[in-house]
């Protein structure tokens, strides 16, 4: 009894191992974004084990959403400009993102300081795409973006 109860517990440190290398912690990213036009990352990238990413943001700064607001938006490398452009457009009351556009594969909510927001989107069809994360705050997409890829 004593050998079966060490190789089950042996077996349960393997899975727990495998499921939080493979599962668990890889497939949650998360980024921070201060009273600064600045992301605390400027690459992102989760493997393609992960069906969908769930990705956090959190505002670290104290400004408000409508004077120092971030998101974060994730876009083909070629369509940042237009997803920006026609955030703009849209306005602060839809959160600087135009409604269904079809660019936008991933978006959090417009968040200010204190505030958390997260997203979780499928992986299907991102593995090696040229992909980047931005805020679609006005003029802030210029300097706060980085890279992401599904690797
Ligand atoms: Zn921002």
């Amino acid at each position: 009894m004593k050998k079966l109860a060490l190789v089950l517990g042996l077996v349960s440190v393997l899975f727990a191992m495998v499921g939080r290398s493979v599962w668990a912690d890889d497939c949650s990213l998360s980024v921070e974004a201060g009273d600064t036009l600045a992301y605390n990352l400027t690459s992102m990238s989760a493997p393609a084990s992960c069906e969908s990413v769930t990705v956090t943001l959190t505002h670290t700064g104290k400004m408000a959403a409508n004077v120092m607001g971030h998101n974060w938006v994730l876009a083909k490398d070629a369509d940042v400009n237009g997803v920006s452009m026609d955030g703009l457009t849209a306005g602060a009351g839809a959160g600087y993102l135009k409604a269904d556009d079809s660019r936008i594969l991933a978006a959090t909510g417009l968040i200010g300081g204190g505030e958390t927001s997260s997203v979780t989107f499928s992986t299907a069809g991102m593995a090696g795409g040229a992909m980047t994360f931005f805020c679609t705050f006005p003029g802030h997409s210029y300097v706060m973006k980085g890279k992401f890829s599904i690797e």
